[in-house]
């Protein structure tokens, strides 16, 4: 089957081949190397990028600077999920994730875009909480007991206790305090 597509050098639909080539660009300062996509029209030979493809090129090159600069090594894996005193299974399951998730990950598998944000988000111990009181109840009763006493786990109490704080300030002395945090 062969695709029609407008080619504007011909300016008439023309049937047109997949191109598939390397192509290295530089984001945030760094060259990293994708895939991209065109079509080469079949009469005049001209290459050219439909919107769509202009798209997805695109997401090729934030994909593999992600891949590449954004993802967790095994080794960080390893040690975010130690932080919270968390078996394999049971910081997947808190995060979302099915139970051999994480043992796959902490092997090498490189983790969906989706779960590297979540694995990121919970690199803050403020937003692991917030997903372990969500999902807790996945866990057994030893594993919650392991997380709650965790040296990550035990960070977030410092914040509990900041803001119950804040919450007995005048609006004047929140003030006082926002303006010492920005400042
Ligand atoms: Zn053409």
């Amino acid at each position: 089957m062969t695709e029609k597509i407008m080619c504007y050098t011909c300016e008439t639909e023309r049937a047109v081949e997949l191109k598939e080539r390397k192509e290295t660009v530089t984001i945030k300062g760094k060259e990293v190397e994708f895939t991209a996509v065109s079509y080469r029209c079949t009469v005049c030979g001209d290459d050219f990028e439909t919107p769509e493809q202009m798209d997805a090129n695109l997401e090729a090159a934030r994909e593999a600077y992600a891949l590449r600069y954004e993802t967790f090594s095994p080794d960080e894996l390893v040690a975010l999920r130690s932080s919270y005193n968390a078996s394999q299974k049971a910081f997947g399951l808190l995060l979302g994730f099915g139970e051999l998730t994480m043992n796959s990950y902490e092997k090498g598998s490189i983790p969906t875009s989706t779960n590297r944000l979540l694995i990121k988000l919970a690199s803050d111990p403020y937003c692991f909480r917030k997903m372990y009181d969500v999902n807790k109840s996945r866990i057994g009763e030893t594993q919650r007991k392991r997380i709650e006493t965790s040296t990550g786990f035990q960070e977030t109490k410092h914040w509990e206790r900041m803001d119950a704080v804040y919450h007995t300030l005048t609006a004047d002395e929140r003030r006082s305090v926002e303006r010492r945090t920005t400042g």
